[in-house]
This record gives structure tokens, C-alpha cells and sequence, in this order.
């Protein structure tokens, strides 16, 4: 069958958007701030198809933080989601990983579903904290709505087939602190190099009772630090020795090599990413 021309939809409803998903003979794409779709040329990709715009859809661009969980529709751009978790401690790491990355511009229009939904972006920011905060990512499908770890949906979101949306983030909240540090090879606008978030929580004598660490840039996909977080329950979070004891757990890491850094370059920032954040939460916690 002859490929169908190139076509914008714009359904109002999710229901909508998975019929417009489904059933086409040529390529159909879902399109958010469209931030990345817009450089597949400069990728070497090409960009043809049927996009289906999700940004006319009720209820998907919402933010609601709640006691006991923050719920971000997958439209919310960067900016409203630093803008609506500002002076919330516990979701730092992703008030970080939106605010402070990217450029304005930028901020206002590409979307936490769309950063999530590209697998090949290795230098998201916000894939780590949302590993780091043991967030949950809601998936509409024609077979229905499903939450899942978002450890699972990295592993499967090559494969979830094209009739597929993120439509929601959730996230418990804890009476944690957190953070998120990166480094670029430039400047502030940059991909980082490699990135680290974290969230712990502390005992009163400043012990750390939990930890999560993920560091995202430095393997193709994103992932849980687990060898440095064993190593962090009990110490002081005074101790300062956090960079030593990172050090220690680097080789969980084998870096990929791009024309931005070498693989052992990115392995090599590790230790003092995890200094900077330990520094930050030592801070944020007294
Ligand atoms: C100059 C510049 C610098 C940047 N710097 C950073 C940075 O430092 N850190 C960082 O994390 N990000 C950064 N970004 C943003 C990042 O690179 C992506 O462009 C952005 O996150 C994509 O979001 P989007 O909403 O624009 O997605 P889109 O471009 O619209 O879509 C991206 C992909 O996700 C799919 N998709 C979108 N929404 C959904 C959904 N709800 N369900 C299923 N599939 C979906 C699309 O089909 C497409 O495949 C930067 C972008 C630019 C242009």
C-alpha cells in the first residue's frame, strides 16, 4: 500500500490521540514541544509521517502536588514543573533537572513526556531524577492504562509499540531532600557530560537511613547508582568523605564514547558529581 502523505492531527481527547496512533499504513508520530522531532535533519533522520499534536488535550499540561504524591501531566513543559515544585525540598532533583537545563526558550516548550520518550537522548536530566525519586510513568495504550517503575519503562520504551502515550508522571513524596549536579563541557546551556541525582533521607543524628543515587549521560541509558547508595546507609552526612566512597563504585559504570567526551571522561566526573550533591544535601538538610 502507497504511503499516505504527510498530515497534522490534533485530537482533543487521549482517547483520541491512541485512535489517530493507530491503524495507518505509514510512519505516526506523537508530538509534544516537538524540541527534538524538530532537529531530526540535523540527526541525519528523516521526518515524515502523520503527527498526531498532543498539545489541544485537556488535563495532560497539569501539575498537582499533593501531600502525599506529586502528579505531572506528561504535557507540563520544564518550566511550569520547576515553576510548580520550587521551595518543596523532597522534589528538588527534578525542580533542578528542569530549571536549571536547556535554555528558556526551550523550557517553555519541550515537555517531560517528550524528554522521557526519546531513547536516544543518553543526557536527559530529568530521566535521573526521576529514577533517584521512584517516580511512576502512566501509559495509555488501546488495551488500557497501566503504571509502571520507571527503571521498566527505559527497559521497554523501545518496544511499547507506536499506539502508545505517556500520559503521566507520578511521584511519592517522602520527607526526603534532594538534588541534581551536571556537568557540561561549556557552558550552562550544554547536554551534560554526565549528571547525578540523589534524594536521602536522614536520621536525627545527620545518618543517612536511605538513599538513592541516579546517574544519567555517562551509559546509554540512565540508571540506579546501587553499589554507591549500600554505601551510603549509616554514614554521617558530615563526614564530607563522599567523593572517596564514590570513587570506590565507578566501575558499575562503562562509559559511551561521542564526539561530546570520552567514555572514561564521563566514569571519571562521577566522584565529584556525587561530592557537589552530597555538599548540596548536607546543606539542604541542616
Ligand atoms: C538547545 C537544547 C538544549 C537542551 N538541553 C537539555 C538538557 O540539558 N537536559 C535535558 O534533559 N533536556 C534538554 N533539552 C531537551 C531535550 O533535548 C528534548 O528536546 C526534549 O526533552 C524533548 O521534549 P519535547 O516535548 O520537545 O518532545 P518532542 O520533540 O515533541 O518528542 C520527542 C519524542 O518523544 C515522543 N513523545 C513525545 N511525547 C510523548 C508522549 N506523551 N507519549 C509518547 N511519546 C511521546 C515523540 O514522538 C518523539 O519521539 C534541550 C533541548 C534543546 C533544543
Amino acid at each position: 500500500m502507497a504511503d499516505l502523505p504527510n498530515r497534522l492531527e490534533r485530537p482533543l481527547s487521549v482517547a483520541a490521540a491512541i485512535a489517530a496512533l493507530s491503524g495507518k499504513t505509514n510512519k505516526v508520530v506523537p508530538v509534544a514541544g516537538a524540541t527534538w522531532i524538530m532537529r531530526a535533519g540535523s540527526r541525519g533522520e528523516k521526518i515524515d509521517g502523520t503527527f498526531v499534536d498532543l498539545s489541544a488535550i485537556p488535563d495532560l499540561s497539569d501539575i498537582d502536588v499533593a501531600k502525599d504524591k506529586v502528579s505531572i501531566g506528561a504535557m507540563a513543559t520544564q518550566d511550569v514543573i520547576a515553576k510548580g515544585l520550587a521551595g518543596h525540598a523532597d522534589m528538588a532533583a527534578l525542580m533542578m533537572a528542569t530549571g536549571y537545563t536547556a535554555n528558556p526558550a526551550i523550557r517553555r516548550a519541550a515537555t517531560i513526556g517528550g524528554n522521557i520518550c526519546t531513547a536516544d537522548f543518553a543526557a536527559s536530566d530529568i530521566v535521573p531524577a526521576l529514577l533517584a525519586l521512584d517516580a511512576e510513568v502512566e501509559i495509555v495504550s488501546p488495551d488500557g492504562t497501566s503504571l509502571m517503575s520507571m527503571a521498566e519503562f527505559l527497559s521497554t520504551r523501545r518496544s511499547l509499540g507506536r499506539a502508545v502515550l505517556v500520559t503521566r508522571i507520578v511521584i511519592p513524596r517522602r520527607l526526603q531532600a534532594s538534588t541534581h549536579s551536571r556537568i557540561t563541557l561549556r557552558k550552562a546551556g550544554d547536554y551534560p557530560v554526565a549528571n547525578l541525582s540523589a534524594a536521602i533521607t536522614v536520621a536525627e543524628d545527620r545518618t543517612i537511613r536511605t538513599a538513592a543515587v541516579a546517574v544519567g549521560g555517562v551509559e546509554p541509558v540512565a540508571k540506579r547508582w546501587t553499589g554507591f547508595e549500600n554505601a551510603l546507609i549509616g554514614r554521617n552526612l558530615e563526614s564530607g568523605e563522599f567523593r572517596e566512597i564514590a570513587g570506590n563504585y565507578t566501575d558499575e559504570f562503562e562509559g559511551r564514547d561521542d564526539t561530546g567526551a570520552p567514555g572514561w571522561y564521563r566514569v571519571r566526573l562521577l566522584p565529584a558529581l556525587a561530592d557537589r550533591a552530597f555538599r548540596f544535601l548536607t546543606k539542604s538538610t541542616a
